[in-house]
């Protein structure tokens, strides 16, 4: 079979950086595949730079070896080994072509065709590949969709998406990033119908692509589609609203995907971040948005004390946006949350046992009782203003 390149483009700079050349010299027959390729054609910074070649991976291993350059096995497996180049890594993998799939992982075979390899990835635009001197390889039409725009499966739609469901959330991370804007129509088709074969996807597969799609700078358009097709209740089934999302965006919240979650969710947000098994901090993070007192615009300083005293400005900032708090003074206040010393109440357990109170559960419950009468006041007692206070409770004083 002939294989010709599509296009050639001038050797885009990071083919040359010091860490991926040496790889490449090692392995001459070696192509840039995938996303760097597309990102390079989009005029687009490039992240990873992953590999494809035909050669096996024990082939690859010794080449690199014999180059001097670290090779991991890190997924002999798919045939993937990782070079180790000046302290960066680049994915090394054997062509393959899919031999049995069951709608998530795939067994493979592998191959010497790039066209079968470029067959089994997901869009035309990711099935690009490269080589060092820029000769681009194009076997779907992948260039002629990155001109228009139009984010295709290769192949049958309904059929990639049965082999692995996955790819339905995939589409939309690449159309949130809008290395396309419009979505191919037999793919829209092929998703609203293979949605129910979302069920089948881990709930970490399924926050990871959520959380990459909620995290693109302009995400309204896809999570509308999403929604319209039936995805976003397959993913969120406990209740969640694009048009909320659209709401925080239109005022300018920040670019964090878990603070659009939050702004999406309608249903229990406990029994998301269990579903979705969020990371605890993740976790932590939504629930306290959930939980945390407003603050609002005309709060004066003794409330935002009181408030900063008991909440991180993080979980206060969040509140706000999700309050759909938007305009200058809102700003005003964010700012200020932002900016002010978090009051830290100035006694500890110690301090009240050198006033004289014996070890025990009365000194928790007198620094809880003062922490209180320190928070009334606007966390403006210091500390010897609070023993003062702390001695005259001891010593029978009324409150
Ligand atoms: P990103 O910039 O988000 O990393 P990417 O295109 O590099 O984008 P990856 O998830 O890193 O995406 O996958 C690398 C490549 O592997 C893809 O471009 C695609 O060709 C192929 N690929 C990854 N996952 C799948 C899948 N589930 N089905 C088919 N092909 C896939
Ligand atoms: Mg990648």
């Amino acid at each position: 079979m002939t294989d010709s390149p599509t296009l050639n483009i001038p050797p885009p700079d990071f083919l040359s950086e010091p860490a991926l050349a040496p790889v490449l010299a090692a392995l001459p027959e070696a192509r840039i595949a995938g996303g760097a390729v597309r990102d390079v054609l989009l005029g687009r910074p490039v992240a990873d730079v992953d590999l494809a070649t035909p050669r096996t991976p024990d082939a690859v291993i010794e080449a690199l070896t014999e180059a001097g350059i670290r090779a991991v096995p890190t997924g002999l497996g798919h045939g993937t080994v990782t070079a180790v180049s000046q302290g960066r890594g680049f994915e090394v993998t054997t062509l393959r072509r899919d031999v049995a799939t069951d709608g998530r992982h795939a067994v493979v075979a592998f191959t010497t065709d790039w066209r079968e390899d470029a067959a089994r990835r997901d869009f035309t635009i990711n099935a690009l590949s490269m080589t060092r001197d820029g000769d681009v390889f194009d076997y779907f039409g992948g260039i002629a969709d990155l001109r228009g725009g139009v984010l295709r499966f290769v192949g049958d739609p309904a059929t990639r998406i049965a082999e692995d469901f996955l790819r339905i959330l995939r589409f939309f991370r690449f159309l949130a990033r809008g290395a396309a804007r419009t979505a191919d129509p037999a793919a829209v088709a092929a998703i609203r119908a293979g949605v129910p074969g979302l069920g089948r996807l881990s709930a970490e597969r399924v926050w990871h692509e959520l959380s990459r799609i909620l995290g693109a700078p302009e995400p309204r358009a896809t999570v509308r589609l999403m929604a319209e097709l039936g995805v976003l209740p397959a993913v969120i089934p406990e209740g969640a609203d694009a048009g909320r999302l659209e709401r925080l965006l239109s005022g300018g919240a920040p670019a964090d995907p878990l603070l659009r979650l939050a702004a999406l969710l309608t249903g229990d947000p406990t029994a998301v971040a269990t579903r979705l098994r969020l990371s605890i901090a993740e976790r932590d993070r939504l629930l306290a948005w959930h939980t945390a007192p407003l603050a609002r615009p005309e709060a004066d300083d003794i409330t935002l004390r009181r408030l900063l005293a008991e909440y991180p400005p993080e979980t206060l900032i969040g509140r706000t946006w999700l309050a759909f708090g938007f305009g200058a003074k809102w700003d005003a206040l964010r700012q200020q949350l932002a900016s002010m010393p978090r009051p830290v109440f100035p006694l500890e357990g110690r301090d009240v046992v050198a006033l004289g109170v014996a070890p025990g559960p009365r000194v928790g419950a007198l620094l809880r009782e003062l922490r209180e009468w320190w928070l009334q006041g606007g966390c403006t007692a210091d500390a010897s203003a609070c023993r003062t206070e702390l001695l005259r409770r001891i010593s029978g004083g009324t409150k």
